[in-house]
């Protein structure tokens, strides 16, 4: 889960989920409300988590796949990804970008 680099406030899963489903790419501190920046390398593991729930899709195309079980893996991999990401957010004061 974040910890807040300006106050050190852990932010709850509820919180961190609440905070980057915004689409603002700042994301605001709950406790001192100072602005807070996803770090590049938490950027890189949502990168590799997001295709997982596209992964029955991929399963369907090379096997036969009843499709109320496609359903249901979708939906569990989705849960599980909305479950672990706050998990894996880890914010800076400072935003990175690439090449720095
Ligand atoms: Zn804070």
């Amino acid at each position: 889960m974040p910890t807040c680099e300006n106050c050190n406030n852990k932010w709850s899963w509820k919180q961190t989920l609440k905070i980057t489903t915004t689409l603002n790419p700042e994301l605001t501190c709950p406790y001192c409300k100072e602005k807070q920046f996803q770090t590049l390398k938490s950027k890189k593991k949502m990168a590799f988590l997001t295709p997982t729930v596209l992964l029955p899709l991929l399963l369907q195309i090379f096997f036969d796949i009843p499709r109320v079980i496609v359903f249901s893996l979708y939906f569990i991999l989705f849960c599980i990804v909305m479950i672990s990401y706050p998990f894996l957010v880890e914010v800076k004061s400072k935003e990175e970008y690439i090449g720095e």
